[in-house]
């Protein structure tokens, strides 16, 4: 079977994209753990035998807001706030590159006409609704705070005043997990006890609408001045993202404590027309102490695309595998196996060896990882598809 003959494979069928990653003030060769979500999705869809999907940004941050305007008060010059996000986006990128299936941010036009699709549908059916409550609000500078959030986070306000205010609302079903494990994509239904109470430790009734310079703008609505909470918005995007590639099932990679953070926002969106969004855990990659390697590096003369391999696409999967931080103190053994397994590589995979792989990443299932045979089909799919 050729790489000709498995494109467009997964299409109608399952795709991974990353967790939108915060713009935040960071470089991928600063802190290449942000990079995480991005080569898992990648590795998981080349290993499906799927073109790149787009990468997803979370640009709908208060930290943003704050980051624009002082932008404009120091250089003193008026740049639009996607604009703004884009070039910074950009940058982490470096010279010129670009993601192959390109970039999609949670403030995208595509992104709004979905939300603003699905917001309807469940406002109509009362899923969601209209309603006014009393909200902590800053009276400088309007800005609308969280429960128990104090001084103001804009302008530093110290008092904040209860006021009424039209808000979009979640009921949520109290006798559902916030995030539940049937939404999760993994071979083994397991709820870590400690996810659990994060993801429940959430109000019945959820406010959906934030003050934001940026976002999905809930106008159209009725509520002016307000956009979708973004850890709503950010399961929306990896949705819009799927339905441009006609995915029915979209998986969203994250780690277990942002998966905990954002499920009981995404709760009211997971589906929509027949496409269906799923989490995918991952865990965190000691990337601190990757220089802890240099001397296994050299006893195994390993060239840098081979190290460049390991740190960016093995630990990836296997962080996928662990679901855990993986500790320091594995990454020699984890080294010594991603070598001996590439050793014994077949030039091109044999197609019935692709296809075990194909329907354990469809599955969720991860052990494959961790047996030599089945590491090493996933080296030669990934060498023979590289660029
Ligand atoms: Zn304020």
């Amino acid at each position: 079977m050729t790489i000709n003959e498995r494109e467009g494979a997964a299409l109608g069928g399952l795709l991974f994209f990353n967790g939108p990653v915060h713009n935040g003030g960071f470089t991928f060769t600063s802190r290449p753990g942000k990079a995480t979500g991005i080569r898992l999705a990648a590795a998981l869809n080349q290993l499906l035998g799927s073109e790149p999907v787009p990468h997803l940004w979370n640009t709908v941050t208060l930290a943003g807001d704050l980051r624009h305007l002082e932008h404009a008060a120091t250089a003193g010059e008026t740049v639009g706030r996607a604009a703004f996000e884009a070039g910074l986006i950009a940058a982490k990128y470096g010279d010129g590159r670009r993601p192959a299936g390109g970039i999609v941010t949670d403030a995208d036009p595509q992104v709004a006409a979905l939300a603003l699709e699905m917001i309807e549908a469940r406002l109509s059916t009362g899923a969601l609704s209209l309603s006014t409550e009393r909200i902590p609000h800053c009276p400088g500078c309007g800005h609308m705070a969280g429960t128990g959030a104090h001084p103001c986070q804009v302008c530093g306000n110290e008092t904040l005043l209860a006021r009424p205010r039209r808000v979009l609302v979640a009921e949520r079903a109290l006798d559902r997990p916030a995030l539940d494990f049937n939404d999760v994509h993994a071979h083994h239904k397991r709820a870590p006890v400690h996810l659990r109470n994060i993801a429940g430790n959430v109000p019945a009734r959820l406010i959906l609408s934030r003050t934001r310079d940026h976002g999905i703008s809930l106008e159209p609505l009725g509520l002016p001045e307000m956009v979708l909470d973004p850890r709503a918005g950010l399961h929306i995007a990896v949705l819009a993202a799927a339905r441009a590639r006609g995915a029915e099932t979209a998986v969203m990679v994250l780690t277990q404590n942002a998966a905990a953070n954002v499920a009981a926002y995404g709760q009211p969106f997971l589906r929509h027309h027949g496409s269906r969004l799923l989490y995918g855990l991952h865990g965190h990659i000691p990337y601190d102490h990757i220089q802890d390697l240099t001397t296994d590096y050299q006893r195994h003369r390993l060239p840098p695309a081979v190290r460049a391999s390991f740190e960016t696409w093995f630990l990836p999967l296997y962080s996928w595998h662990a679901k855990n931080h993986i500790g320091a103190s594995q990454l020699a053994a984890l080294l010594t196996h991603f070598h001996r397994a590439r050793l014994t590589a077949p030039e091109r995979p044999q197609a019935p060896a692709w296809r075990d792989i194909q329907q354990a990443v469809e599955a969720g299932s991860t052990t494959w990882l961790t047996r030599k045979a089945g590491l090493a089909t996933a080296v030669s799919i990934a060498s023979g598809t590289a660029p």
